[in-house]
């Protein structure tokens, strides 16, 4: 058989099941079936004795027997508990459903195999829905090496679809089935890499005889995913080089010279300093640029969206910043316009609520050439707002930004402006480079010196007390406190009762300190008007759902509490905590957390209390969650799906991979020398799949 042929006429698929196939796992194809990898490998080499389980163990196999059954108790928990002996312990193997056929097909007293995952309940071990086999000895299971589990669903073990039927089913394939396997890497990589052939690893990946050959299977398979990903991002970088001229910015001129001696208020760090260089590099190279930078919170990015649009006003265009929101285009307005004074340069700021006088003014002076600067929010891309020449623009933000909505910028002079787009979600490298694939990556790895860490401790509920009296003692030494809620989306009403509760019993615990709330029912002005006078100092507490806007600057607040923290993911309460610790004193996040919760969410706040470093909190979070779920960055974005490669955790393959790729496309950028044939027919064989896939869906 062919890889490409249909499942339906594999042995024990047919019609039917190769119906269910497509619609659970969206697999069509023989190739697509042998690409469906068991998710787990259970050692076989050695038995477990019952004395031995303990919490946490992966899948395991024992061998005892069933000494009864019984069914136990109401509703949803309503199971078959078989009760099973292995001489030195008891444990109890248990069914959710299908009790009929486990009880005809299983029979008390005789000698069994289970596998499964041992749970604790109590002083008990249970094993829910455990494999059983007949029990054939010791010796027989020593040189099998692993037992592979698959992945199904429900409507698949309906149709006798469960790990071991398909188990059987690729087995026999592999086996006793002709299947032609045609490599997909060019011999040179295959003999740099010492891998194996395709062939061998998808049959080592399904029936592996021992560690190594399984080792030997996935780093093949890795680096074959990992490879075409990059070779299909980077030839679609190339085609937009090929295509983007962009304006020639090369002279340094008198704005950026000015500034830099003069209105610098600070030395710049090496990182800003080094990001700066890439930009300018970027601009005077006559490509367009499509830039992502990436600095944690309170890193200076601003300075940099400003040294970089000077240089752009050096060179006859017009610069412009968009913000998300209007505090943080005011913010960074005000900012810009102090740093600005006395250079001879006209900065405006443009937002919902600028009057029309001023509006018509603004859009006047932006035509007439007169402005420099446009500093602004989504009124920014207004049909109305014309460009006398627009070169350079500068995203705040990025995620919060459709790509529809920033191409509008985009189009406002005849050829495309140079693009920086600005992060404070961090994202790892690794990641970076492939989900953003064709924007080059600026990084500011450090923050300006003197900073002190913001100190950061979880508490329970049921420590309150201690929470009260640390706010305490921080508000009489003259600290502003935010204390955020989460937003619980199933109920809005809920959201606010918990906000009113949590400030009605604040202002009984500190009658004294003036406190404000905040949250996102209320307009734009009411909530400016507040953030204004927690800025001012009127205020010494400010509650509110999670619409503290992200990157509002207010140096005095030195302590964040968070509410409910385990309801926030890692990059959230990371993007909360970096409100504080922007002025002199020593800043403070409080965790709080009810008594009750999972072991993944109390990871999140532990790493919290670890580190406060951005990227090593990215690193967890794709870890703890998975690249597909990663804010902004779903693995959705990227051209084909991957089977055995993760983003997370193989930087240093997919690292090897794009320096192949990019070696490769250097030297053979269209992929016409003999020896490259091979990459280039795969290439468009998957092209082609993705193509047929997104017609059937
Ligand atoms: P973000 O990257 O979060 O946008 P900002 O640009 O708002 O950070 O900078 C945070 C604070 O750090 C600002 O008050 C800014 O003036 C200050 N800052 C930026 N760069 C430096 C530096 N090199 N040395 C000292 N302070 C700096
Ligand atoms: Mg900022």
């Amino acid at each position: 058989m062919k890889l490409t042929d249909h499942i339906k006429y594999i042995p024990k698929i047919g019609e039917r099941r190769a119906g269910v196939l497509f619609a659970e796992l969206s697999v069509k194809t023989l190739e697509d079936l042998l690409l469906h990898f068991p998710y787990k490998y259970i050692d076989v080499r050695r038995f477990y004795r019952i004395a031995e389980l303990s919490d946490n163990m992966p899948h395991v196999q024992l061998h005892g027997r069933i000494t009864d059954f019984e069914m136990k108790g109401q509703g949803r928990s309503r199971r078959l508990v078989g009760y099973f002996t292995d001489g030195s312990e008891s444990m109890e193997l248990v069914w959710f459903a299908g009790e009929k056929y486990v009880t005809q097909k299983y029979s008390v007293g005789q000698e069994y195999v289970v596998f499964g995952k041992p749970k604790r309940w109590g002083k008990v071990f249970t094993m829910p829905h455990p494999e059983i086999e007949p029990y054939e000895g010791e010796n027989r299971r020593a040189d099998i090496g692993f037992r592979t589990m698959y992945n199904t669903t429900d409507t698949m073990k309906k149709h006798y679809l469960h790990s071991s039927a398909l188990r059987d089913i690729i087995a026999n394939l592999l086996n006793n089935v002709e299947v032609d396997v045609p490599e997909t890497l060019p011999p040179y990589l295959i003999e740099r890499y010492r891998l194996i052939s395709r062939r061998e690893a998808i049959y080592n990946m399904h029936i592996p005889r021992n560690q190594v050959l399984l080792d030997a299977a996935t780093r093949r398979l890795k680096f074959e995913e990992l490879f075409y990903i990059q070779m299909s991002i980077l030839r679609q970088s190339v085609a937009r080089q090929e295509k983007s001229e962009g304006f020639v910015m090369d002279r340094v001129g008198i704005h950026f010279n000015d500034f830099y001696k003069n209105n610098l208020p600070f030395t710049l760090t090496e990182a800003q300093k080094r990001v700066i260089k890439e930009i300018h590099a970027d601009l005077k190279s006559g490509r367009q640029m499509n830039r992502l930078l990436q600095g944690d919170v309170g890193s200076g990015k601003t300075i940099v969206a400003l040294l970089s649009s000077l240089i752009a006003i050096d060179n006859g265009f017009q610069a412009c910043i968009m913000a998300p929101t209007e505090i943080l285009a005011t913010q960074h307005y005000t900012g810009i316009a102090r740093l600005t004074e006395g250079l001879g340069i006209n900065v405006r700021l443009l937002i919902g609520s600028t009057k029309k006088k001023d509006r018509d003014q603004i859009h006047r002076m932006l035509e007439s050439g007169e402005l420099d600067i446009i500093i602004g929010t989504h009124a920014l891309i207004e049909d109305k707002v014309k460009f006398r020449n627009l070169g350079f623009v500068i995203i705040d933000e990025q995620h919060r930004f459709g790509v529809a909505q920033r191409a509008k910028l985009w189009a406002k002079n005849i050829q495309p402006p140079h693009i920086l787009v600005m992060t404070a979600t961090p994202i790892p490298r690794t990641l970076a480079m492939t989900v953003y694939g064709n924007l080059d990556i600026s990084v500011i790895d450090e923050l300006p010196p003197g900073r002190k860490p913001i100190k950061t401790y979880h508490y329970y509920d049921n420590k309150r007390q201690d929470l009260y009296r640390f706010l305490r003692h921080r508000l009489d030494n003259k600290a502003q406190v935010y204390i955020v809620y989460p937003l619980i989306q199933e109920s809005e009403k809920l959201d606010l009762k918990n906000l009113e509760d949590g400030y009605n019993a604040m202002c009984e615990v500190f009658p004294d300190i003036k406190i404000d709330f905040l949250h996102g029912k209320m307009t734009p002005a009411e909530k400016d008007e507040r953030m204004a006078r927690f800025k001012s100092g009127q205020t010494g507490i400010l509650m509110s759902t999670t619409v503290i806007e992200v990157g509002v600057d207010v140096p005095n607040a030195s302590v964040m509490v968070i509410e409910s923290a385990e309801r926030f993911g890692l990059s959230q309460l990371h993007q909360l905590r970096g409100r504080v610790g922007r002025g002199a004193e020593q800043s403070y996040c409080i965790l709080m957390s009810s008594f009750k919760i999972s072991d993944n969410s109390l990871r999140r706040l532990q790493i919290m209390t670890e580190t406060n470093n951005g990227f090593e909190i990215a690193e967890a979070d794709l870890t703890l969650r998975g690249p597909g779920e990663l804010e902004g960055t779903a693995q959705s974005g990227l051209p084909f799906e991957l089977h055995v490669a993760n983003l997370a955790r193989d930087g240093i393959v997919l690292q090897a991979a794009r320096d192949t790729a990019k070696q490769i496309l250097d030297r053979d950028p269209r992929l016409e020398a003999p020896d490259n044939k091979i990459i280039a027919d795969r290439l468009r064989q998957l092209d082609r799949k993705e193509v047929n896939w997104s017609e059937i869906s």
